[in-house]
């Protein structure tokens, strides 16, 4: 592939609000950061969509250039994982070992690569250290009761990524307002932990780094001071992004710390908001077995990535239907040989080039397998089996057998989506009696379950059915 012939890459940028041709700092390289999950939970689909959005992006660039080098970290210093090592009395170790496992197998579910890099916190401390002393040296931050601050009105473009005022955003935050801090909208970059909190010692005592600084940290040290692209939720431009700006900015004498700066949109469900308190927090773990994961994956790609992006049983029952459809060509194509390049179309390569475009590129997708369907001469039916094949190949979709995939997509799919919540429920319940050695009730559940013609596969993961 030369990469002369390749259409220049375009992205908004956040920061300026454009549209800009993608140049990254040298002609061969591209740095990437992009922030990564919290471990104190599952992940939900909206935690979804950055990881495979960002993800698809960093294959659009490879095609380019020698090399991408992305980063992705893992937060594994928060108080929510405190509260829960607290609450189930094991180590934060524990905690965010077991979701960092879950995060894991859920993205390679979701046909995401791991990223070159995942940094976590907890092996990060001595650096994010380092970079606080810089700070206060700068005197950009300042040690207050055991804390340090950074102080914002030393970092005159603070705002200008969220366009907001300092009152706005420090009304919109809900910042904490503390007496140590000389300005409001003052934020934590190191705060001292008590004894029964985990924590590092430092020059300010023994204690914990706040969230933004760990980005900034982890950024500098294994992509350098100035990054090409920085990725996230949109709900992260204010406080965190903005935050990790004048950090970097200030730590490293005015250098600009990312070029590009890319934001995700929204996912709701059934066009609400997910929250804890309306019961409709979808988490992939569960989702995955609602559905095939390459399901999932193609809902998260059918709206463009700045777009809100609505999660409803109708759009995935929908995006399996599609999947259906191209897998049953692909099924009709099985004595049609693939030939050996890896030619994209030229307009699919474009639709995703311009600031990734995946509703248009899905829907190149969906002409090109029309193309296959009415070829009628060996060559073109190669010729357009390859092309869709390598169209789907960038997505990260159509890569497996169409057995493999009618294996996964045909019994569920025949289940209403109230049956496949009370048969989840059912299971959930079994899990419960099983942990209680209630294994009667258990044993009664599964019977139940056989007879709805349910089939159970206990797994160290956990319980698969069918
Ligand atoms: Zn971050």
């Amino acid at each position: 592939m030369n990469a002369h012939h390749l259409p220049e890459i375009k992205l908004y940028n956040s920061l300026t609000r454009q549209t800009e041709v993608f140049k990254p700092r040298t002609t061969d390289e591209v740095t990437l950061y992009v922030c990564g999950p919290t471990v104190y939970n599952y992940a939900h689909i909206g935690n979804a969509r950055p990881p495979v959005v960002f993800g698809l992006l960093v294959k659009l660039l490879e095609r380019r250039y020698a090399k991408v080098v992305y980063a992705r970290n893992i937060t594994d210093i928060d108080d929510k994982i405190n509260a829960a090592a607290r609450e189930q009395n094991v180590s934060i170790q524990v905690i965010a070992e077991r979701y960092t496992k879950a995060y894991r197998e859920d993205m390679q579910a979701l046909g995401v690569a791991p990223p070159t890099i995942e940094p976590q916190a907890t092996q990060t401390v001595d650096t994010i250290i380092g970079m606080i002393e810089t700070l206060i040296e700068k005197q950009c931050a300042y040690v207050a009761e055991n804390h340090v601050l950074f102080a914002i009105d030393q970092f005159k473009d603070y705002g200008a990524l969220s366009g907001r005022s300092t009152d706005e955003m420090i009304a919109g935050a809900r910042i904490e307002v503390a007496p140590y801090k000389r300005n409001p909208g003052d934020f934590v970059l190191w705060k001292p932990s008590d004894d029964e909190t985990p924590g590092w010692p430092s020059p300010w005592g023994r204690g914990r780094p706040g969230w933004h600084i760990e980005c900034s940290a982890m950024s500098a040290l294994h992509l350098g001071k100035t990054i090409d692209i920085h990725g996230g939720g949109t709900d992260l431009k204010f406080p965190h992004h903005e935050n990790e700006i004048a950090q970097s900015t200030c730590a490293h004498d005015g250098q600009t710390f990312a070029r590009y700066w890319l934001h995700n949109g929204f996912v709701t469900v059934e066009g609400k908001k997910m929250s804890k308190s309306l019961g409709n927090v979808l988490l992939v773990k569960d989702l995955r077995h609602q559905a095939p994961p390459e399901a999932l994956r193609l809902l998260l790609l059918s709206a463009h990535y700045r777009q809100p992006l609505d999660w409803s049983q109708t759009a995935l029952t929908q995006a399996v239907r599609t999947l259906d459809r191209l897998y049953a060509l692909l099924r009709d194509m099985h004595d049609v040989p693939a030939l050996n390049t890896n030619t994209i179309p030229s307009s699919f390569e474009a639709a995703l080039c311009d600031d990734l475009n995946t509703p248009k590129a899905l829907a190149v997708l969906s002409e090109l397998a029309d193309t296959a369907r009415k070829a009628s001469s060996l060559e073109d039916r190669k010729q357009s089996k390859t092309q869709l094949l390598a169209a789907g190949a960038l997505l990260g979709l159509l890569q497996q057998t169409p057995d493999a995939w009618f294996a996964q997509s045909t019994p569920k799919r025949e289940r209403s989506p109230s049956e496949i919540t009370e048969i989840e429920s059912m299971l959930e319940q079994r899990q419960q009696a099983k942990q209680n050695k209630n294994f009667a009730v258990a044993d009664a559940i599964r019977t139940e379950l056989t007879k709805r013609g349910v089939v159970l596969e206990d797994t160290p993961q956990g319980t698969r059915w069918s």
